[in-house]
């Protein structure tokens, strides 16, 4: 099997799917490697790199496509800003597409991947069991994501984040309140407490108490114990209206004495809530900081602008999309990985050998033989076959992928 690389074209992407020394491994386990020119380039590595660890260049996206039997990428497939193609119609007919596809975002794409008999796999919709923690690149970008917001928020506070005790006497250590303490909230208590802040975190299940704990931060609880608010895989529930009036008035009182406040609360297929109303902008202090790390779904607080840094009140509010994206030497060599993991579960000795009875296989296969088989959410659609429809609201993806 030829596996080819593309020059991700999506605007503002800088990762590669694949970086050399995963490249040479994949060589060794029998697979050939093409790489579009300038792939890795953004990401740190030249094309010589590639071909020193075996693989060979294309000279555009064309000649990569004429040449592969699989594709491997970072991001859903786009309209080619100088081919005038679409991605999803270059791939060759019957090939194999593993990247972030997302789904809900675009659902005609994935319509298309299913009529060109494209066997598709979705990164996003990998199953969270401990047999694919190596393939989770969820997981990986939402711990550079959770890390870089916390920089971001250093880099704009107009104070320390450690305590320092000083000849001009003792500064106290910044306050940070961080929301949603799942992988990239728990990056972001590790981050804030390396760089010395008071971190104080807030998530609806209970369970993470413990992690939030064990990184040093005070975990805020809120009675709802006459709600379970864990779902499906161990994601959030969305709260009822009553539970997130009374989650606003809890959470109002911790933004109020925080400098700094990560939002990353999320909840799978549905807009991210609303956990930060103007009314507690108003009430934050001058000169404190929201990095808004849902800002690609929507928003958890009420006047983030997705994509942009807004003052509102006297307090900076960063809306960043694609986080991973500006650390793409990390983000790079984690997603690669990630990515070889799962194509080695998808492959033998270098040939494609799908094993649908693979939980991880059926998990994330969004279309294969001319069919589309899951849903936006990974669920089974009813005989796997039939015309995609669009959902009636289209759900929110991911951020940050
Ligand atoms: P996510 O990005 O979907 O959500 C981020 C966090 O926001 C979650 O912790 C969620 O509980 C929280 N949240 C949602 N609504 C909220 C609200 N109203 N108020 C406050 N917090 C709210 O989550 P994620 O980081 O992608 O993953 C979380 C889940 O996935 C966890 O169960 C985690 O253990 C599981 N996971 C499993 C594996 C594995 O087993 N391989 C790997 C990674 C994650």
């Amino acid at each position: 099997m030829r596996i080819g690389v593309p020059l991700e074209i999506a605007p503002g992407e800088t990762r590669v799917a694949l970086v050399p020394e995963t490249v040479g491994r994949l060589i060794k386990a029998g697979f050939e490697v093409m790489v579009e020119s300038h792939a890795g380039e953004r990401a740190g590595h030249a094309d010589a790199a590639y071909q020193a660890t075996g693989a060979t260049i294309a000279a555009g996206a064309r000649e990569l496509y004429a040449a592969v039997t699989g594709v491997l990428k970072v991001r859903e497939p786009v309209a080619h800003p100088t081919l005038g193609a679409h991605e999803a119609d270059l791939f060759p007919e019957g090939s194999l597409l593993v990247s972030f596809l997302a789904p809900a975002k675009s659902p005609e794409v994935i319509e298309k991947l299913a009529a060109r008999r494209i066997s598709a796999f979705s990164m996003e919709l990998v199953p969270r069991i401990t047999r694919a923690q190596g393939m989770d690149a969820l997981s990986s970008m939402s711990t550079v994501a959770g890390y870089k917001a916390v920089l971001m928020a250093a880099a704009g506070l107009g104070k320390f984040f450690p305590l320092l005790m000083t000849a001009a006497g003792t500064i106290a250590p910044a306050r940070v309140f961080v929301l949603g303490a799942g992988v990239a909230g728990l990056q972001a208590i590790a981050t804030s407490r390396r760089l010395g802040a008071v971190v104080e975190a807030f998530d609806v299940r209970p369970a993470v108490r413990e992690e939030v704990q064990s990184l040093g931060a005070t975990f805020v609880q809120l009675d709802l114990t006459d709600q379970t608010m864990v779902g499906a895989g161990g994601y959030a529930k969305e709260l009822s209206a009553d539970h997130v009036q009374r989650e606003r008035e809890l959470i109002h009182k911790h933004v109020k004495s925080s400098d700094v406040v990560i939002t990353t609360a999320m909840v799978p297929g549905r807009k991210a809530p609303v956990l930060i109303t103007e009314a507690m902008v108003k009430d934050m202090r001058r000169g404190a900081t929201i990095v808004d790390m849902a800002a690609e779904t929507g928003g958890n607080c009420e006047v983030t602008e997705p994509g942009a840094t807004v003052t509102k009140h006297g307090v900076t509010i960063m809306g960043p999309v694609n986080l991973a994206a500006s650390m793409p030497e990390h983000a790079s060599q984690m997603y690669s990985r990630n990515i070889s993991a799962l194509l080695n579960l998808l492959a033998k000795q270098g040939e494609l050998a799908l094993d649908f009875d693979d939980e991880i296989t059926k998990g994330c296969c969004i279309t294969h033989g001319g069919r589309r088989l899951l849903d936006a959410t990974g669920k089974p659609l009813a005989g796997g076959d039939g015309p995609v429809a669009a959902p009636a609201t289209p759900a929110p993806s991911k951020v940050g992928v």
